[in-house]
């Protein structure tokens, strides 16, 4: 058994976006128990299993603790930080020399706090001098940051989780918070059970929150877009919408009525074989029993349409007045401790911190960093790889962030990354990309540092150091601050403490102006918060939007994703997540949650494993048009006939090798949740 606890420490889990809060017991400089804060305002005494048993990545022996350095036969060689340092120092200088800035991408973390993220992007802009800079957030929430801000005028969530218990009707649409969210998942569950409010649920899939919701309109992987617009229309045609809402405050509804006329139930039912009768079911629904809280996943942003998809839902809101009151709303269900704050500290190539355009807040953060900023337009994650296929794209300095595994269609991450004359990587492990790299620089944990994370309700929370760093591993800040000092431009980089950089995001940022440390302390506080006396925002919007006093509805037409079933390729594959592991299993794949569930797993409808004679357990190939996997059958009855579902953590089986390349029209994320694939006996 444990050892007791010496000591605890008031910290933020550091798995999923729900961002509950946690005492960290250690004792002779190891974890030895999380336990949850009873009286955080998010979990409210609750914790997943992963938030209580997925630390013992923490002092893993396969931690890296010194600074690696690629040797020519291609060995690593452990070198000091100086050393270290000054060879990434030189190396990007030479790429800046001979090829321009603009030759040099940088990646931001999901893992890493807000401190060490507005680093990034300032090391990006000011040392580097280009504004290739992008985070994991381009592969899961862009295309809803970017629909949302189109039509609302700020990408974040509109209302806080506590809403949840506020809402009548819930509108659950491409996500399965029980195990991707499982504290927000168990929250909407409780009023579930108690009959406090009904649910909605659209996915392919019969997760949890389906079985028990009033509704499950299990669609066709890949049409969101037309079982939404038919929703909108029957909310029109019948009347149903909010009519004082819409006169005051939305514009646009005779082209969008004009449009939706051809939408019909009955249209959209052929695409997304969804009965006619249960999409008019469920627009009557949402429509009558508001308020109505909707809350959307992956399953709609990772999509070719995933932008799109969005602006269906926030129409859907928009028409019925679900917008700027308390217990309704359009929130993305962030999915990584700190992805949302990642994005808005700047980690991204067309805004700045805050998500301020680059035009209008130029001068304030020129001021601010006594520097000028880059005028070239940056390129994001994916178009970061294109460049580097393509031969323009040099160097590439990645911070938490295992772009070899997650991204989709792996040959291409992996030629793309080969094409490279610099990998950097900052990390905890050499995981999938880390192998690939020249140098690796060990981080530490979010353990060992102090700093603060912001979850998917936009609560910035504060992160604790429970225990030195392992080894001679560093914050993420602290080795960005000692690299743009190698590079000559230290003075820019002169922080003492975590607490100094939040203070400079602060001043760059009116609506963090008010999260100082001091009031931080537990529990957080939601943003816009703008002065010290100000409590923070728990709805956005409640009177007019961040653009302007209304909003304007979209028409949205239909396409087709490119990837198709045929006899061939005959299932339609979808991927995410499952409760015990995450992402690319850094973390969770390290400890006891791995005996929970050890490897990924192909989930396949009874019916079609009966037909083609599967065992439950069986090795199977999966093959797409774009490459194969080799992974165990899982018998369940959560996905339809036709349809497959995997997730992606385990680094053996590699399941982007599978996906398919295709991406969102508008914001590029892949098209994870569609790839049409054949199953055979491994
Ligand atoms: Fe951590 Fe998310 Fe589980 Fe909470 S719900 S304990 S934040 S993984």
């Amino acid at each position: 058994g444990q050892p007791p606890a010496e000591r605890w420490t008031h910290s933020v889990c550091a798995y999923c976006g729900v961002g509950c809060e946690i005492e960290v017991g250690t004792a002779a400089d190891a974890i030895v128990s999380v336990r949850p804060v009873l009286d955080a305002p998010v979990n409210k005494g609750h914790l997943c299993a992963k938030g209580r048993n997925g630390h013992a990545y923490e002092r893993s022996p396969e931690r890296v603790r010194q600074p690696l350095l690629r040797q020519e036969d291609g060995q690593w060689q452990a070198s000091g930080w100086s050393q270290a340092l000054d060879a990434v120092a030189q190396r990007l200088r030479r790429v800046i020399d001979t090829h321009g800035p603009d030759a040099v991408g940088v990646l931001g973390s999901a893992r890493a706090t807000n401190e060490d993220n507005y680093l990034v992007q300032k090391f990006a802009r000011l040392v580097i001098g280009t504004h290739n800079v992008d985070c994991c957030a381009r592969v899961c929430h862009t295309p809803s940051a970017a629909a949302m801000k189109m039509m609302l005028g700020t990408g974040a969530a509109t209302n806080s989780f506590d809403d949840i218990e506020l809402a009548r009707c819930f509108l659950i649409v491409g996500a399965n918070p029980s195990e991707s969210h499982p504290v927000v998942g168990a929250r909407i569950k409780q009023r579930l059970l108690r009959g406090a409010a009904q649910a909605i649920v659209i996915d392919p899939r019969r997760t949890e929150l389906a079985r028990q919701a009033r509704l499950h309109l299990a669609l066709r992987p890949g049409t969101n877009v037309p079982l939404l617009n038919a929703m909108a229309h029957v909310i029109v045609e019948e009347g149903l919408f909010d009519a004082g809402f819409v006169a005051a405050r939305v514009e646009g509804l005779e082209a969008l009525r004009s449009f939706l006329q051809a939408w019909t139930p009955e249209r959209a039912a052929a695409i997304c074989g969804v009965p006619a009768a249960q999409i008019r079911e469920a627009a009557r629904l949402y429509a009558g029993s508001g308020p109505a809280m909707c809350l959307h996943g992956l399953g709609v942003t990772e999509h070719s349409q995933g932008t799109e998809g969005v602006m269906c839902l926030i129409n859907l809101a928009l028409l019925t007045g679900n917008l700027g009151r308390r217990g309704a709303g359009i929130n993305p269900l962030r999915g990584q401790n700190n992805v949302q704050g990642a994005a808005l500290m700047g980690c991204e190539p067309g805004t700045l911190t805050g998500s301020q355009s680059l035009e209008a807040s130029r001068a304030r953060f020129e001021a601010a960093w006594q520097a000028p900023l880059p005028h070239n337009r940056g390129l994001n994650l994916l178009e970061m790889m294109d460049a580097a296929e393509a031969g323009r794209l040099k160097a590439l300095y990645v911070v938490g962030f295992d772009i070899d595994l997650s991204l989709a269609h792996q040959a291409a991450t992996r030629s793309a990354l080969r094409k490279l004359d610099l990998l950097v990587v900052q990390d905890l492990f050499l995981n999938e990309t880390a192998r690939q790299a020249d140098v690796f620089l060990p981080a530490a944990s979010s353990f060992e540092k102090e700093g603060s994370f912001m979850n998917a309700e936009r609560r910035v929370q504060r992160v604790r150091r429970s225990l030195p760093p392992l080894g001679e591993a560093r914050p993420d800040w602290q080795i960005l601050c000692e690299l743009a000092a190698a590079m000559g431009l230290g003075e820019h980089f002169n922080y003492a403490d975590a607490e100094s950089i939040w203070n400079e995001v602060r001043a760059v940022w009116p609506d963090g102006a008010g999260l100082s440390y001091a009031r931080l302390g537990r529990g957080g506080l939601l943003w816009p918060c703008r002065d010290e006396a100000d409590p923070g925002q728990a709805v956005l919007h409640t009177e007019g939007f961040a653009n302007g006093p209304t909003a304007t509805l979209r028409v949205v037409d239909y396409r087709p994703s490119a990837e198709r079933t045929d006899a061939e390729f005959p299932f339609l594959l979808s991927t995410g997540r499952n409760l015990y592991q995450f992402n690319a299993g850094t973390m969770s794949g390290r400890g006891p949650l791995s005996d929970l569930r050890a490897t990924d797993t192909l989930d396949m409808n009874p019916a079609d494993a009966a037909r083609l004679a599967f065992a439950d357990g069986e090795l199977l190939q999966l093959r797409s048009r774009h490459g194969c996997a080799e992974l165990p059958l899982r018998i369940s009855g959560q996905v339809q006939p036709g349809q497959l579902f995997a997730s992606f953590h385990d680094p053996a089986v590699a399941l982007n090798r599978v996906t398919s390349p295709e991406r969102d029209s508008i914001v590029q994320a892949p098209e994870y949740k569609l790839t049409a694939a054949q199953v055979a006996r491994a």
